[in-house]
């Protein structure tokens, strides 16, 4: 659930395959990738050449990832930071990963990744307040508003963070959608609307990014 709803099929299409920059080892790995049959949790290639963007535009150094699948939104952020950055990515699957690390060895990025297999809030509760700039949330929704809490905590002020799936394919918008993860996603979006500690805005590329700064 990556591509933009909104978008006709030839028009994503175009932005994907024509106006977006990715190296030959991002699309190899997107393709590899959408050979998988949960290829739908792949972030799609504009939204990571946003993300990666907005990683140079922030300087950002330290990332936290939570859900990394076959790797691709962490080798896309790592591309974009700079020797001696660092992501702490993680994720449960050592199938999934097992993918992503050969990627991004092979992308010359494997130092700048440190994958941790383990619950993300086991993970989360090893690390040290303060010391992120930016961080990625794109694993089970249910769970996202618990990262958010561990995750605000470990950002300095001024960074920034990033939950996919917000707009979870336009569910969040229809009232009589009362799934458990359509309702975590839906609250969440009202709370960080209204929450004093972030600056927030709904970017309403992909699936809906809910883009915050900590203040
Ligand atoms: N960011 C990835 C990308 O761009 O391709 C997609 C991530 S995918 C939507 C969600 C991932 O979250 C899966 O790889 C899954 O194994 C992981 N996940 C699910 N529950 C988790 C948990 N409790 N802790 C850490 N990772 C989890
Ligand atoms: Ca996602």
């Amino acid at each position: 659930m990556s591509k933009n709803p909104f978008l006709s099929d030839e028009v994503d299409h175009y932005v994907t395959e024509t106006v977006t920059r990715e190296t030959d080892i991002q699309k190899r790995l997107r393709e590899e990738t959408n050979r998988l049959p949960q290829r739908q949790m792949l972030t799609s290639a504009d939204q990571m050449a946003f993300l990666a963007v907005l990683v140079r535009l922030t300087n950002a150094k330290r990332i936290i990832e939570i859900g990394t699948f076959t790797g691709y939104s962490a080798l896309a952020m790592a591309l974009a930071l700079p020797d001696d950055g660092k992501i702490i990515a993680c994720d449960i699957s050592k199938e999934w990963t097992d993918i992503a690390k050969r990627y991004w060895l092979e992308a010359g990025v494997a130092d700048k990744i440190d994958l941790r297999l383990a619950p993300a809030a086991e993970t989360l509760a090893t690390l040290e307040a303060e010391s992120f700039d930016f961080a990625f949330i794109d694993a089970d929704k249910a769970a996202y508003d618990g990262y958010y809490e561990s995750v605000l905590k470990l950002l300095r002020p001024g960074g920034a963070i990033a939950f996919d799936n917000m707009l979870w394919g336009g569910a969040v918008a229809d009232p009589s959608e009362q799934d458990t993860q359509t309702r975590a996603l839906r609250n969440l979006n009202a709370k960080l609307r209204d929450d004093e500690r972030v600056d927030a805005c709904m970017l309403t590329i992909a699936d809906g990014i809910m883009l915050v700064r900590k203040r």
